[in-house]
């Protein structure tokens, strides 16, 4: 047994979350089944049930004052937002949603009424997912949570993994891109002010519903992929943003063996986003590339086979090259011409969580 004395165990925050989920992968070692075709790697586990088809296996949790904080989450859109979160990890495998489960954490000051809305929440995600919801777990909790697994189907050929990029692929991204971040901006200025009981505050948020919609419920990018199918074609490499696009390059690169060269300039930028960017004297390429949460696609693919794709629907951001030195794997072109190294930056949720609110 080894000590369990406090003062010398690690604190996460040392390791952060990338650092805990290798810790996590060298204590399980490696899975032995043969059925596992990949394990801890990529959006999603995937497991062959026949010769030809597999499921696809992920799970994730929201946590009151982590992921959200209920002064300005509406519970029908958290319930809504947990489903999302997970069929985007299904999505960013090429696979089809079919299957959930959900366990709620709840506390005291949740009403029956209050936990209908949240299920009514994820009844509308199932909806516009076609998927279902067939079992779970309830249980006391200090603040809300909702942790839900979801099943997803797919054939095996079809499978798209992150470690598939190839050099000369073009790095493409769906919809936009820091918009979620947008709205968390507006939502806790607005919530700072309520609070502050400043005086003629009147709440506008009008010109700011596209980003707030973004943030309080993202749609998963299901209807996409299956144009892809429509369309019989499939890219290199896949993965969702969920930590921000510069982190996803980054796990691109990581797990291809290859490098990035993306351009600023053609970063897919809302003007609603623009424009909040503008109001908080912030960066708007900093939204874009660390912001996180928007759940878009970020896929890599052979310029010829663009083509088939409809091009309303996605913007190219970059290509994939050649890996140079470890700290140079992606490099990013600023709008004014200088090329510079990029750090993954995304959101570490170890690293400074909003503090719990009850
Ligand atoms: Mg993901």
């Amino acid at each position: 047994m080894e000590s369990q004395n406090p003062s010398q165990q690690t604190a996460l925050a040392e390791i952060g979350e990338f650092g805990l989920i290798a810790l996590m992968r060298d204590t399980l070692g490696e899975p032995t089944d043969d059925s596992i075709v990949s394990g801890i790697a990529d959006d999603a586990a995937v497991y062959r049930v026949d010769d030809d088809r597999v499921h696809v296996l992920t799970t994730d949790t929201l946590v009151e004052g982590v992921h959200f904080d209920r002064a300005f989450m509406p519970l029908e859109h958290l319930g809504f937002k947990a489903l999302s979160v997970n069929v985007s990890d299904v999505v960013a495998m090429n696979a089809t949603p079919r299957y959930a489960t959900v366990s709620l954490g709840i506390p005291q000051n949740i009403s029956v009424e209050m936990v209908t809305t949240i299920y009514e929440g994820l009844k509308q995600a199932c909806d516009a997912y076609d998927m279902h919801i067939v079992g779970g777990d309830t249980n006391a909790a200090h603040g809300l949570s909702l942790s839900v697994s979801v099943v997803g189907a797919a054939d095996a050929n079809n499978v798209v993994y992150r470690r598939g990029a190839q050099v000369g692929d073009k790095i493409c991204v769906t919809g936009d891109i820091g918009s979620s971040y947008a709205g968390l901006k507006v939502l806790l200025r607005n919530r700072e002010r309520l609070q502050e009981q400043e005086e003629d505050f009147e709440p506008n948020l009008d010109p700011f519903s596209y980003v707030i919609r973004r943030h309080l419920a993202p749609p998963a990018q299901l209807k996409l992929i299956r144009e892809w199918a429509d369309a019989d074609v499939q890219p290199h490499a896949l993965i969702d943003i969920s930590d921000g696009l510069s982190a996803e390059v980054h796990h691109i690169c990581e797990a291809s063996g290859v490098g990035a060269q993306l351009y600023e300039p053609a970063l897919p930028i809302d003007p609603e986003t623009r424009n909040t960017a503008t109001e908080f004297g912030e960066d708007v390429t900093v939204y874009a590339l660390f912001g996180g949460e928007d759940y878009e696609l970020v896929f890599t693919m052979p310029e010829d086979e663009l083509d088939a794709l409809d091009p309303q629907t996605f913007s190219v951001v970059g290509e994939v090259v050649a890996r140079e030195e470890d700290d140079e794997q992606v490099m990013i072109q600023r709008a004014h011409g200088e090329n510079v190294p990029l750090q993954p930056g995304g959101f570490d949720h170890f690293d400074d969580p909003t503090p719990p609110q009850s």
